[in-house]
């Protein structure tokens, strides 16, 4: 028997729980700008969505998950025979490597790009060359990880791969091109948030498709990913979120004296030398990012999680004084799965998606008179009504303001204020006591306005007395969760004393 022939192999990025071990921090605590995914799920990611392909997981999928394959033929306007599926497109660019140059030679475009490429050459015994004009297969990452650019498309005389991971982020594709015989890969890891569900596909002509099909597995993907990735697509993807973010980071950089490339995806490039004692020193901050031989790579998440790297970078570079960062908490139930970050004090900058419009609104009032940075986002079970969500996202943003209130030492405690909306008029007092509380009279009430109150009050533990009336329910609701955010707004007041108790203690 012959034993395999040892290779070098991709690497794998350690775990939070390795990395907070490193410098004494909880794992939660880790941010991953290492990875170029962003910050949070597709708000398609729903337990419920989940709930049928569970029903049926003891089966294969024998369609070999046709609804899927023919949404993403229909996003690309081929035919369904033009698409294969696999376990992110890393299957595929270790496939190709071994169909088309077995034993022969790979050019990568541009020449320093995504490690992968390096890996499947050694797997499939071929030889890495640069130019791509003679070798037996190319591929070309556009744009280009590490360095965010997006490079031409070279004259091949073999096989053309185009690896168009980060294709959403530039806004090109170049599936036009299958019709000359190349095969595009594309992967639900990046703008569509899917990472760890993996799932990746190619594209290309029905000859060359049925050569990737009958060299592959026969079902590597499975039937709950497959749910996740049909319900992304066809839910809209926006990626100027992200873009907009992208070039705050980098003006940011500059500021800093950092200099990222031009990039068309989701992460910068800083070209340096030794990128890696850099990497070591933002580590203790919870910042974990990534070192080439060549330069730093920095992924985008969100606004309060780059924050906290450039606050760190801020720190460390220039010597400035550290924030504190966001608390992170994560409620999931068998209804509704939400994420949150919040600062308290924070500037306002509140956003808040659960796709309950109306009290996701409320919710952003509350939080931006209440001065709070706050990112919630998540997915309920709407089909059963708004009840569950509605109630769920009260009870996780009072379960977080509970622990970011710490022990409440030191807060003005108190706050009181009144809010008009139109006709509608709503008075609010709050004690931050640690006592949970609830005294309403809302009327007319749109629903669930008294009932998220009181969610709130017994999960933040605070004492909460709202009065609010008037002709229209909207309004009326508007007017108290303004005025309830306004109250907080005082009450969290930090005066550097201790909670002002006649008892002493709370
Ligand atoms: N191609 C490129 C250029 C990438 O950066 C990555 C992910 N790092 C992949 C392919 C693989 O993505 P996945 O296997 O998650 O689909």
């Amino acid at each position: 028997m012959s034993t395999p022939r040892p290779l070098d192999t991709y690497t794998w990025p350690p775990s939070n729980e390795e990395l907070a071990a490193r410098v004494g921090l909880r794992a939660d605590q880790i941010l991953r700008f290492d990875g170029n995914t962003p910050a949070a799920p597709p708000p398609s990611a729903r337990p419920a969505a989940l709930a049928m392909a569970l029903a049926d997981v003891n089966e294969y999928d024998r369609g070999r998950y046709q609804a899927l394959r023919q949404a993403i033929a229909a996003y690309h306007d081929v035919g369904l025979n033009q698409i294969s599926l696999g376990a992110g497109s890393d299957e595929f660019i270790v496939l190709v490597a071994a169909l088309f140059a077995e034993n022969g030679t790979i050019a990568t475009v541009p020449a320093d790009s995504y490690s992968m490429y390096h890996y499947a050459a050694g797997m499939a015994g071929a030889k890495l060359i640069d130019d791509p004009a003679s070798a037996d297969l190319v591929y070309v990452c556009r744009p280009n990880n590490p360095t965010g650019e997006l490079c031409c498309i070279p004259d091949v005389g073999g096989q053309l791969v185009i690896d168009e991971a980060y294709a959403q982020y530039a806004g090109v594709d170049e599936i036009a091109r299958v019709r000359d015989g190349a095969i595009i890969l594309r992967t639900f890891s990046k703008a569509f948030g899917l990472a760890g569900a993996r799932v990746g596909y190619a594209v290309a002509s029905p000859e060359i498709t049925e050569i990737l099909n009958s060299r592959q597995a026969p079902l590597s993907v499975s039937s709950l990913s497959a749910v996740l990735a049909l319900a992304a697509l066809t839910s809209p993807l926006d990626v100027s979120a992200q873009v907009t973010e992208r070039e705050r980071v980098a003006r940011e950089l500059h500021a800093l004296g950092l200099t990222p490339l031009a990039s068309f995806t989701n992460f910068l490039f800083v070209p340096m030398e030794s990128p890696q004692a850099l990497v070591d020193r933002m580590l203790p901050y919870g910042v974990m990012l990534r070192a080439y031989a060549r330069g730093l790579r920095i992924s985008i998440r969100d606004e309060i999680d780059d924050d906290i790297l450039l606050g760190a970078l801020r720190t460390e570079l220039l010597g400035d004084p550290l924030e504190t960062a966001p608390l992170r908490y994560r409620r999931a139930t068998a209804e509704t799965l939400l994420n949150i970050r919040l600062r308290v004090p924070g500037e306002g900058r509140v956003y808040v998606n659960t796709g309950e419009g109306f009290y996701d609104h409320m919710l952003t009032q509350l939080a931006f008179h209440g001065g709070m940075d706050l990112r919630l986002e998540g997915v309920g079970d709407s089909e059963t009504g708004d009840h569950h969500t509605v109630e769920d996202m009260m009870r996780a943003f009072g379960e977080a303001l509970d622990q970011a209130l710490g022990d409440r030492k030191g807060l003005a405690r108190y706050g009181e204020s009144r809010v008009p909306m139109d006709e509608a008029i709503a008075h609010a007092v709050v004690d931050l006591s640690g006592r949970a509380k609830a005294t309403l009279n809302i009327s007319p009430d749109p629903g669930m306005a008294a009932h998220a109150f009181e969610s709130l009050a017994q999960t933040a533990r605070i004492t909460l007395h709202v009065t609010a009336s008037g002709e229209n329910a909207h309004h009326v609701a508007e007017a108290a969760f303004k005025a309830v955010g306004r109250a907080m707004n005082q009450a969290l007041v930090r005066d550097g004393s201790l909670v002002r108790s006649t008892k002493g203690s709370l």
